[in-house]
């Protein structure tokens, strides 16, 4: 019996264990994966709490942890060190390891929907934690420019200050705005904000968000989010939520813990029909 769980807080809505069950159950393998409410100055004491047991393989991170974890960890993946943040804990020889597989699962997840990164032209909204998680894997798929746009302009260039590239830039909400009917289309926009959470819109012109092709929200629920049906009222061609970045960075998560790789087709299916 392998054990993992997945820490957070708050932690009830995680989908977590019930997609890496699936994943165990599809392979013939036997885990317990369960969820930890963590309090929330106490990562570090619970982490070494949970590894005393020598079952205890992985720990999944979620909000609002992922910096802690990134700090507890020994050692970084390159992924984990772009991101600045740890999504994926795993016990090694003598250590523990820090992964981040968010990126992997966005870029995961738009080869599904069979999305062209290369050649493209990206608009990133955002420029939190997903943000900065999802750019250097976008760049590495192809992407020709992503353009960073933030309520809080100043954290976009922060984060265009951590790559170094002329292929990724920042601009204030407002800039872009005004510029809508100059710069040239966007193939693809990403919504990296938590602002559908509130059922909010992002802050972006309607008539940048026309001229897309696609428009992908990491934010993911039972409806299509606020900013979905937004871009669907406003006829982009097409439109995806975040369920599957979740289920494919699952994915990921359990091909490092276990060197097996989950298919993800049917758990995703079953994930949209539950309530
Ligand atoms: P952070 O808290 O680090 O960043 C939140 C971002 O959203 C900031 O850029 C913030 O802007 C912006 N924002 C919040 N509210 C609004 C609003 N009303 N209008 C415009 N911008 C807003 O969160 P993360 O980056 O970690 O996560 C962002 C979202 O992505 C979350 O909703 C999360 O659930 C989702 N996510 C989904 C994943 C998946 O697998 N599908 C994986 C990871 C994240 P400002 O800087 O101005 O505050």
């Amino acid at each position: 019996m392998l054990k993992f769980a997945v820490f957070g807080n708050p932690i009830g809505q995680s989908k977590s264990p019930i997609i890496h069950q699936a994943f165990a159950d599809s392979l013939g393998i036997s885990i317990e994966y369960q969820k930890v409410l963590v309090p929330k100055d106490d990562f570090s004491a619970r982490a070494k709490q949970f590894f005393r047991d020598p079952a205890a393989k992985g720990i999944n991170v979620t909000v609002p942890f992922k910096q802690d974890a990134a700090q507890w960890v020994d050692e970084l993946s390159q992924a984990a060190k772009f991101a600045g943040a740890v999504n994926t804990i795993s016990r090694q020889d003598g250590g523990y390891r820090g992964d981040n597989t968010d990126g992997v699962g966005l870029v995961a997840d738009l080869n599904k929907h069979k999305v062209q990164l290369k050649g493209t032209h990206i608009l990133l909204l955002g420029a939190g934690g997903a943000a900065r998680g999802v750019i250097k894997p976008l760049l590495a798929a192809g992407a020709q420019h992503i353009t960073i746009a933030n309520r809080t302009e100043s954290k976009a260039h922060d984060l265009t200050k951590l790559f170094a590239s002329n292929k990724v830039t920042a601009t204030s909400l407002q800039n872009l705005n005004q510029l809508a009917g100059v710069i040239p289309r966007f193939d693809l926009i990403i919504n990296s904000t938590s602002a559908s959470l509130y059922n909010s819109l992002p802050g972006v012109c309607d008539e940048i968000i026309a001229n897309a092709q696609v428009v992908y929200d990491m934010v993911y629920a039972q409806a299509p989010t606020v900013f979905l049906k937004h871009a669907r009222r406003l006829g982009v061609a097409h439109q995806y939520d975040g369920l599957g970045m979740l289920v494919e960075q699952a994915a990921e998560s359990f091909h490092i813990w276990t060197g097996l790789q989950p298919d993800t087709t049917a758990i995703l299916a079953r994930l949209r029909e539950m309530p």
